[in-house]
């Protein structure tokens, strides 16, 4: 059996691991830049624990993942930081107190944190503009780039071929069933192919009339100047009731949000080729978050912004990635629409496809990522637009998902 994955960001690259693991056949990767060039690059690159069914299953196998990379001399840049989870109203009170509940049943040790101690973890943090801090201690952060590399080094190790600047134009499909791709190199004759091309993965099956329900937004974080400079081990945090998160990033201060009423934008109007290309800063949509960062963290508003990050990601109606076979096109896969977890959930994608190529029973749910779930409201872009648009807030403020 061939596999084509097309597209070499961290969920083309997983996939194409965990292919060639499985010892199935021949496994090709073709990039049409440089792996990594798409959204992947500029990721903040957090993994964060939950005992939720979205996240629970996939970030424990992420951790796994992680440690066996390692362990075979791949380095991701991953630190355990633990993250600082801060309340403002009595439902994420609850939401967390339930987390804290699975915690101790597990034995992991996440806690409550008193203002003080709270205070000496995190020197920027003024507890008292928070009601509650809910440490959890399984979270952390990886470099996006070193993990890509990782996962395309263990990948060819394991047998894969991976080629960059090989531009997939069409995917080729014969009564019924895919014969491969064409490509800027010529035709490539494949079995199976997973079109995991990011927020290009919907223009790349459009032409064979599958609609795949994911549309980009603008998604955007920054990096502050502070003083005092900030320990590397610093925890993390989310504030879920304000839509704003953040970490250490080189002693500075990394934070973005995830904001309502989403700017959609159109991935045919992205320059061509856009790679290792970011979005102009949007200073206005993101004010208002930014005041909360500093109503919490009074030392950021004297701190100079050194970096806005501003780059296109994909999201779903639902906030959950698109990852299984296309019915009706026999040997089409999709392995899309991250919704800002593409690092955090690139293992389970992975794993995923490989078990279905494979024909093996998938720890993951595989019916919760059913690509074509939306059924024909995938090809209605007002209605697509408009539901990703509220996701992106409305996904991070129910942390219960
Ligand atoms: C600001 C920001 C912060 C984020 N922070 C986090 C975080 O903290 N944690 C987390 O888990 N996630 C985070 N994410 C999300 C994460 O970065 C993405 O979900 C992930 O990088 C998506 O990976 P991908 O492989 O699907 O897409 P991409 O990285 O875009 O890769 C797709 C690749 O396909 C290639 N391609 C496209 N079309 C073709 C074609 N026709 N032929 C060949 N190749 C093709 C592209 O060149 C590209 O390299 C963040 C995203 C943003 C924007």
């Amino acid at each position: 059996m061939k596999c084509v994955v097309v597209g070499g960001g961290v969920i083309g690259a997983s996939v194409a691991w965990h292919l060639a693991r499985q010892g199935i056949g021949e496994v090709v990767l073709l990039e049409r830049d440089r792996l990594g060039s798409g959204t992947t690059w500029h990721s903040a690159g957090n993994i964060t624990w939950k005992p939720t069914p979205t996240y629970d299953a996939p970030i424990l196998y992420a951790f796994e993942t992680l440690a066996r990379l390692k362990e075979s001399g791949h380095e991701t840049g991953w630190l355990t930081t633990g993250r600082m989870f801060l309340t403002r109203t009595v439902e994420t009170r609850g939401t967390l107190e339930q987390f804290d509940r699975v915690a101790q049943e597990r034995g992991i040790a996440a806690r409550w944190l008193e203002p003080s101690e709270a205070r000496a973890l995190h020197p920027l943090l003024d507890p008292t503009t928070v009601e509650g801090i809910w440490l959890n201690p399984l979270s952390g952060r990886l470099n996006p780039a070193d993990l890509t590399s990782a996962y395309a080094s263990a990948a060819r190790r394991a047998g894969a071929r991976i080629s960059e600047s090989v531009d997939v134009v069409g995917v080729a499909v014969d009564a019924g069933r895919v014969t491969g791709v064409e490509t800027s190199d010529g035709f490539v004759a494949a079995d199976v192919v997973v079109a995991a091309a990011g927020l290009w993965s919907r223009g790349l099956l459009a032409p064979l009339g599958v609609a795949l329900a994911q549309w980009p937004c603008e998604h955007f974080y920054v990096i502050a100047e502070v003083s005092p400079r900030l320990p590397r081990e610093t925890p993390s945090f989310v504030a879920p009731d304000d839509l704003i998160y953040g970490r250490e990033e080189v002693g500075k201060f990394l934070f973005g949000c995830f904001d309502e009423n989403a700017k959609t934008l159109d991935p045919a109007s992205l320059p061509k080729p856009f790679s290792f290309t970011l979005l102009p800063p949007d200073w206005d949509k993101t004010a208002p978050y930014f005041e909360q960062v500093m109503r919490i963290f009074p030392a950021v508003e004297k701190a100079p912004i050194r970096h806005f990050v501003n780059g296109p990601e994909s999201f779903t109606p639902d906030g959950l990635p698109l990852i299984g076979r296309v019915p009706n096109i026999d040997g089409l896969l999709v392995a899309t629409a991250m919704n800002s977890a593409g690092v955090t959930w690139s293992a389970m994608t992975g794993s995923l496809i490989a078990d279905i190529v494979a024909g093996l029973e998938s720890k993951f749910d595989a019916s919760r990522y059913d690509p074509l779930r939306f059924g024909d409201r995938g090809g209605d872009l007002a209605w697509l637009q408009a539901e990703v648009s509220g996701i992106v807030s409305q996904g991070y403020r129910n942390q219960n998902r």
